[in-house]
């Protein structure tokens, strides 16, 4: 039995972060190492504040976890030091729970019963406990390949190596099919590869899990633009089943702004990738932010890592615009743009480390010099409102107009759907007006044995999101293969 007074008993503590300093020397995660026995007795009083509620809004409901992690059982188990059963318990819902428990926004703890009373001295933290039971499970050897026994003799491709084709990938595996994820860039994983920076997820993270992939059988291809590279006349032939995992990429521009198409302004992707290219070796960045200004329009997860980034590469400044107020003026979230509801808690780590956040404003004007190259913003004050039609507006407040200088300026304001491929229209795929992958109920998609999952289906959304995508739509092509899947099943097809 849990003890429903433990949260009365142990603060919330979030895992402990590095020195400011000290992580700007370089790119590895924030958070400081712990020794093995100070991590565990820390998580253990942490898992002590869980109730374990008759009903665990944390599992279930609109407003928790979407893979359905079994948080009050583990929590239990991490408090009595049964780490192993825990991993365990962990595992069966969660092929990656590392991935979650560094990278997750954790709905799951604005779910918490204690985040709801404003006594209880915050949610558990569900995300530390996660991570944690991962790492002990990696560091006690209990990671093992789950090498299928039996195998159906059928062929699964995977488009996309982002955690919704893994995870899909990794479920298909283990239920016997020949499956090969295809990835057009040159190395494995997605936007977790070269989207998610190193001082959120070190790459290791994701080599490992690849390892064990392939240890259970998993094909990898690099540099393969499917319906390109492999024609879809040959995918056709070549496997049973295919899984698009293909995200949505198509990062949202704003071509309205004057200055626009100023040299020196660009979306944030532009920024991310070869910056994390680099970490792996691939040479410098050409969109280094050493020794500039960098403007950064957006305050979502994707700005931040921007952000961090800048700074990290010798920014002169960095300067983070969002249209929204802060603190909230009221519950935002009929207003918010964001996947999930607790607004107030979009603060990160990076947002430690220097910088300026400004609030309730939006840029009017880039403001170019005579070699074309952005040299400023100019920014006014505004407010989000919804016009009659419900539509979000943002509409100026003040007749002041504020100049910030500018070398580098970046578009974080989100992602407008799936990029446009030959493999789409070689398939006859259907878009919805979302700009996402069309599918029925099965996740089957217009074109017939082909399959979507993650933000290719869902629009940009959280790293738990694509996870549960990916098993679910493991299950679903598991059963049109065979007739029946014992996969899980976790959601479904919005
Ligand atoms: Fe524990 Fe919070 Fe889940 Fe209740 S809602 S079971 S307190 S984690």
């Amino acid at each position: 039995m849990a003890d429903p007074k433990g949260f009365l008993k142990h603060p919330r503590a979030d895992a402990p972060k590095r020195p400011v300093d000290e992580r700007l020397g370089d790119w590895q995660e924030v958070y400081a190492a712990l020794s093995a026995e100070a991590r565990a007795d820390e998580v253990a009083t942490q898992a002590a504040r869980c109730m374990d509620c008759g009903i665990p809004f944390c599992h279930s409901g609109s407003a928790g976890c979407p893979l359905g992690n079994l948080i009050p059982e583990w929590n239990n188990m991490v408090r009595r030091g049964q780490w192993s059963a825990a991993g365990d318990r962990l595992h069966a819902t969660n092929n990656f729970p590392e991935f979650t428990g560094k990278l997750c926004p954790a709905p799951c703890e604005a779910g918490c019963v204690l985040a709801i009373s404003p006594d209880a001295g915050g949610a558990v933290a569900i995300k530390r406990v996660e991570e944690t039971i991962a790492e002990v499970a990696w560091d006690n050897g209990e990671v093992v390949p789950q090498v299928p026994e039996l195998h159906t003799g059928k062929r699964v491709a995977v488009v996309g190596s982002g955690p919704a084709g893994l995870a899909a990938a990794q479920q298909l595996t283990r239920a016997g099919h020949e499956v090969t994820v295809h990835e057009r860039d040159d190395r494995i994983g997605g936007l977790l590869r070269y989207g998610i920076p190193e001082f959120k997820m070190e790459k290791s993270a994701l080599d490992r899990r690849l390892g064990q992939m392939r240890a259970e059988g998993t094909k990898f291809v690099t540099g393969c633009e499917v319906g390109v590279d492999l024609t879809v006349a040959a995918l056709r032939e070549r496997f049973d089943a295919v899984v698009l995992a293909v995200g949505a990429l198509r990062g949202r521009d704003d071509r309205t702004i004057p200055g626009r198409e100023l040299d020196g302004v660009h979306l944030a992707m532009e920024h991310l990738v070869p910056a994390n290219k680099e970490r792996e070796g691939d040479g410098p960045s050409a969109l280094t932010a050493e020794g500039k200004h960098v403007i950064i329009l957006g305050g979502g997860d994707t700005g931040a890592d921007c952000y961090g980034t800048a700074i990290r590469q010798g920014a002169l400044s960095v300067t983070q615009l969002d249209n929204y107020p802060q603190p909230p003026t009221a519950r935002d979230d009929d207003l918010s743009p964001w996947p999930t509801w607790p607004y107030v808690l979009r603060t990160y780590a990076a947002h430690e480390e220097g910088g300026e956040r400004r609030f309730a404003v939006a840029i009017e004007e880039f403001v170019g010099d005579e070699q074309g190259r952005v040299r400023a913003v100019r920014l006014r004050e505004v407010s989000v409102q919804r016009d009659a039609d419900g539509r979000r507006q943002v509409v100026p407040v003040s007749d002041e107009v504020q100049e910030l200088p500018c070398d580098l300026a970046l578009l974080a304001i989100g992602f407008e759907g799936v990029e446009r491929m030959p493999l789409l229209d070689g398939l006859g795929i259907e878009l919805t007006a979302r700009g996402a992958i069309a599918c029925g109920s099965t996740w089957e998609t217009t074109a017939p044995d082909v399959f979507v999952c993650g933000d290719a289906h869902r629009g940009a959304s959280l790293v738990v999101w694509a996870i549960a995508e990916g098993r679910s739509v493991a299950n679903a092509v598991d059963a049109h293969l065979t007739g029946d899947s014992h996969l899980p099943n976790p959601v479904h097809p919005t």
